[in-house]
């Protein structure tokens, strides 16, 4: 027998799918609003696995994946817990943008940091309602949660791929065993994301990292604060989700919860999108920039395996008529994410999502001030 689990109205049942809410916070006009939540049970006992996804408005991949990998035939044959949210957002599913009208901030910057809670400051707002109540929501997930993958869209025709989280550990005390804590946290996490099969990305180093609040990010609390193997799953476009992806992805998922024993047999493949392996390590940076104002002419596709010096695209003025050399080249060997929106650019302007390669360490200290007060 699988564990009980309850989360807001929604209690497990072994061999069955329940459905019901979660309050995540009240609107001024008197309506809730409720995170929906989905809880498969096996009848065999194993660890519980938290899908989320949802969390910005235009990212419709995750929650139809969620809605593709849920049935009864799944459960019939799971050991241990799925526990789902397809709506993290609901603010912005409804409007389709990125942040929620009531708190507009990114959702995704919003979870736990780790760090102590500061006393209220008078001359700065408090945490919205919707960080209040992602702080409850992770202490549900902390409770529960053996795994968590967290699902987004990147942009317009990218790839679909995975984003690994760099491990960050303390170092201002017992910093040994913080270290070995934080590698062996790293090694499970690599083995959940080759099970997921999909193309892997590094997240940016350490200092960027944090600056870009990716260390609030849903999956980057729950490795870094809940201790919980995690990663962030980019599905391609997210506005008009592509089936194939959606589907390579919930294989993806059931071979995961494979090599978590929550399911027998082989790894299923992986199949409809391309699986990009430079063979070495890659992270993301927005590249090359354009230094004038311009037209770009993308000569590269999405997956395509770049060099460094490889013309990427065209540029051109508005009449069509090229500028110096009339093209880009890339400045790293990697391979292509996707392209940038539209074809009009300013200066400073990165034409390309690209995946570059990757020397900084996986698992590294959190910077020295991180958890002094300032
Ligand atoms: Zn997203």
């Amino acid at each position: 027998m699988s564990k009980t689990i309850t989360l807001g109205t929604v209690t497990s049942k072994s061999g069955t799918i329940q459905y019901g809410r979660w309050e995540a916070l009240s609107h001024p006009t008197g309506h809730i609003e409720f995170l929906p939540v989905i809880i498969a049970q096996g009848k065999a006992d194993g660890p519980c696995l938290w899908l989320t996804a949802g969390i910005h408005g235009p990212e419709h991949g995750g929650p139809a994946m969620i809605y593709k990998l849920i049935t009864q035939d799944l459960v019939d044959r799971l050991r241990g817990t799925v526990v789902a949210i397809p709506a993290l957002n609901p603010a912005g599913l409804r409007t389709m943008k990125r942040e929620p009208y009531h708190a507009p901030k990114d959702p995704n910057r919003l979870w736990p940091d780790g760090k102590p809670e500061k006393p209220p400051d008078p001359d700065k707002e408090p945490p919205s309602s919707l960080e209040r109540a992602y702080k409850r929501l992770f202490e549900e997930m902390v409770a529960n949660a053996d795994y968590l993958i967290d699902y987004h869209n990147a942009w317009t025709g990218s790839i679909s791929f995975a984003f690994r989280d760099r491990v960050m550990y303390r170092a201002d005390q017992d910093a040994d065993r913080h270290k070995a804590e934080a590698e062996a946290l790293a090694a499970r996490q690599g083995e959940m994301l080759c099970a997921y099969g999909h193309t892997i990305v590094n997240e940016f180093p350490v200092e960027k990292y944090i600056e870009e609040k990716l260390h609030r990010s849903t999956s980057a609390a729950a490795l870094l604060v809940g201790k919980i193997p995690a990663f962030t799953v980019e599905l391609g476009t997210g506005e008009v989700p592509d089936p194939a992806t959606v589907t390579a992805s919930a294989a993806g998922t059931r071979n995961v919860m494979r090599w978590a024993g929550m399911l027998d047999g082989d790894p299923e493949p992986i199949e409809g999108l391309q699986v990009v392996d430079p063979g070495f390590p890659v992270r993301r940076r927005g590249t090359p920039r354009v230094n004038e104002a311009c037209v770009v002419l993308h000569l590269v596709e999405p997956g395509d395996l770049v060099n460094a010096g490889d013309p990427v695209a065209k540029v051109c003025d508005v009449w069509g008529r090229p500028l110096s050399d009339g093209l880009l080249r890339s400045e790293y060997d990697g391979f292509v994410i996707g392209r940038s929106h539209g074809i009009y650019f300013y200066p400073g302007h990165a034409v390309l999502g690209m995946a570059i390669r990757d020397d900084a360490p996986l698992v590294a200290p959190y910077p020295e001030d991180y958890f002094k007060e300032k």
